[in-house]
């Protein structure tokens, strides 16, 4: 069994994208958007905020009220869609139940949605066309090409239907001619679909979902799932008993996490690129 090192990774990738940035002539700009103070919330615009430091990029975190109006974050994200210095744009999820998330979402214009989320850039990667695309697909395409695992003509089963994740990563999938199956909390006899899987990625949101009886020998495994348990960070998947069975698995933390801030950060060159040829 070996490990897909995600830190690993994260690190080739910064060294290449600073080498790029250095071609820029201004800092890039990333701004994200929080509504109220949930602390997970907080914990992630800051692990955003660190990397973009490291690179240099402008970094604006705009707070507003649990009970800021519709109407005055949309004039916000307005504003943002036409500051040319601000290249990339993110409202932090999940917001208050009083806003519309896919309104707000899709006021983001689709050439600084960094996250990939508004109905443009979904439709454009279900097209198959280059877009913007979220960052933790894109991060889990990012780490099988480092390891050199072709998808091509292999079964990919995902489970877990999120529109942040296993919806755009089926298309990615798609896109990269593999053969999807994309299962979800109906989806009948998991474990005989999931045992069938060339590359298994699961995205739930359940620690250790997935057991040993559940995945087939030689396996390509990777665990999007992230639960704070008291002793700590734990995934999807029952690494202890799951791994010897694998070809290739993620540990976590250290696997598709460290992967999704920096492909963040590659968004927000894509979208600066995005705006000088527009
Ligand atoms: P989500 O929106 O809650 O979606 C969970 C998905 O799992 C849903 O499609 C749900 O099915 C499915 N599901 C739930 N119970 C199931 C069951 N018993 N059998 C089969 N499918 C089941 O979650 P998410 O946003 O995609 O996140 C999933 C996990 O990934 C979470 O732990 C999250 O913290 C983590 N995550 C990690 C990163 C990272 O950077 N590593 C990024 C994003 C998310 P239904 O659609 O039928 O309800």
């Amino acid at each position: 069994m070996k490990l897909l090192d995600g830190k690993k990774v994260k690190e080739k990738i910064l060294n290449d994208l600073k080498k790029e940035i250095e071609k820029i002539d201004r800092p890039l700009g990333l701004v994200v958007i929080q509504v109220g103070e949930d602390p997970a919330s907080s914990v992630y615009v800051r692990q955003k905020e660190k990397m973009a430091e490291l690179l240099g990029y402008t970094f604006r975190h705009i707070k507003f009220p649990e009970d800021v109006t519709e109407k005055d974050l949309l004039i916000e994200i307005n504003n943002l869609n036409n500051d040319d210095l601000v290249d990339g744009i993110l409202v932090q999820m999940p917001i208050p139940k009083h806003l519309n998330a896919k309104v707000v979402q899709n006021a983001i214009s689709p050439y600084k949605d960094v996250d990939g989320l508004t109905d443009i850039n979904m439709g454009k990667l279900v097209h198959g066309e280059d877009t913007l695309v979220p960052c933790t697909p894109k991060g889990v395409m990012s780490l099988l090409k480092y390891y050199k695992i072709d998808v091509e003509g292999k079964h990919v089963v995902i489970v877990g239907r999120s529109d942040l994740v296993g919806k755009p990563l089926a298309s990615l999938m798609i896109n990269n001619h593999a053969t999807v199956t994309l299962c979800h909390s109906r989806s009948r006899d998991l474990a005989k679909i999931t045992k069938k899987a060339d590359i298994l990625v699961v995205a739930v949101g359940k620690p250790k979902f997935i057991t040993e009886d559940m995945v087939g020998d030689g396996a390509v495994v990777i665990d999007v799932g992230i639960s704070r348990l008291e002793n700590g960070l734990c995934g999807d998947v029952d690494y202890d008993n799951v791994s010897s069975k694998c070809s290739y698995i993620t540990p976590v933390p250290g696997g598709v996490g460290p992967m999704t801030v920096v492909m963040l950060m590659l968004n927000v060159l894509e979208a600066y690129k995005n705006q000088m040829g527009n």
